[in-house]
């Protein structure tokens, strides 16, 4: 199963969802990532995706910094404010 390594910031939920998340590696392949997150948190910054690697190039999948948030069952990402 996906594990999914936090910096910082608690998860305290006890109810995870399964999400997806279409992710395109450095090397131009587009795949998606199905893993479980606590319903309803938000994350600001990187998510290393351990357990899961690019299927063409098997390099590591790291989403980029931005704020990381669950829709639909689809984990989305949106710039972060760069003045905050
Ligand atoms: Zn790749």
């Amino acid at each position: 199963m996906p594990k999914i390594t936090l910096k910082d910031g608690v998860l305290s939920a006890e109810v995870y969802v399964q999400v997806t998340r279409d992710h395109t590696c450095p090397c131009g392949a587009s795949f998606t990532i199905t893993m479980d997150m606590p319903e309803g948190v938000t994350y600001n910054g990187k998510i290393n995706v351990t357990n899961v690697t690019c299927p063409k190039c098997g390099g590591p999948v790291t989403l980029p910094d931005g704020h990381h948030y669950i829709e639909n069952y689809k984990l989305l990402t949106k710039q972060l404010d760069q003045d905050a």
